[in-house]
């Protein structure tokens, strides 16, 4: 599955950086999933809470924030967007754009709360 190697990938990432004293504070890893990505969010909070069980990482803990396909016209200076990544302008039918947004994922913050702090 997809999005179970992808969940993988970040809680690597994630183990990476915490160190194992602190993973039980992480309040949140947010990624950022572009919206043409290929990613279903559902499936991937789905394979991460999996994963989480098995590394000690504390639950609800991923926040993915959806991120807006963007397209850039070079001829016409147009910016665009749509559903499905097409890359071809709406205004002058070029393919000569560049995707700004939208395509990728990211781990953008992960946030960890300070052990004497209260926790809500
Ligand atoms: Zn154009």
């Amino acid at each position: 599955m997809h999005e179970l190697s992808i969940a993988r990938a970040i809680a690597t990432i994630v183990c990476d950086l915490v160190p194992p004293s602190d993973r039980p504070h992480i309040r949140n890893v947010t990624v950022d999933v572009g919206h043409v990505s290929g990613i279903v969010p559902d499936s991937l909070s789905f394979c991460f809470e999996a994963l989480s069980a098995e590394l000690s990482l504390p639950p609800h803990a991923l926040v993915i924030r959806r991120v807006p396909f963007r397209c850039y016209c070079r001829p016409c200076a147009t910016e665009f967007s749509n559903d499905s990544g097409i890359v071809l302008c709406p205004s002058c039918g070029s393919a000569d754009t560049e995707v700004r947004s939208g395509r990728d994922l990211r781990v953008a913050t992960i946030e960890i709360a300070e052990s004497n702090q209260d926790r809500t």
